[in-house]
């Protein structure tokens, strides 16, 4: 599988994501933290996951039943990865945060109900 690069903003935050295609599995999802954040989400199993830098300047966001935890960089304050609730054998990544990512139309994206977990 090829790999691809990722960074926060500020680029203290890097990371690297083994996947078929980047356009792959992308998701919004309608919880009440990421409407706020409305950021289009790509998941790959954790071991398909690395983070590559900026680990001291990682925070971690925990909230409702704090099983998933949503990490972001501590000086620019972008989201760029999290371990899903619905499956903590997943890391979803902010799509926005890899390298050339253009945010793909609407209907290509798949929509979850985080809402009801709520
Ligand atoms: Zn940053």
């Amino acid at each position: 599988m090829p790999t691809y690069s990722g960074a926060c903003h500020c680029g203290a935050v890097t990371f690297a994501i083994l996947a078929d295609t980047m356009k792959s599995d992308l998701y919004r999802c309608n919880c009440s933290l990421c409407t706020k954040k409305a950021i289009i989400m790509k998941p790959v199993h954790r071991d398909n996951f690395q983070l590559t830098g900026g680990e001291k300047v990682l925070s971690i966001y925990k909230w409702n039943k704090h099983i998933a935890e949503h990490f972001f960089c501590s000086t620019c304050g972008v989201y760029t990865h999290h371990k899903r609730r619905s499956d903590p054998s997943q890391i979803s990544v902010n799509f926005g945060c890899l390298d050339n990512a253009i945010i793909p139309p609407e209907n290509e994206i798949d929509l979850i109900d985080g809402a009801e977990l709520e």
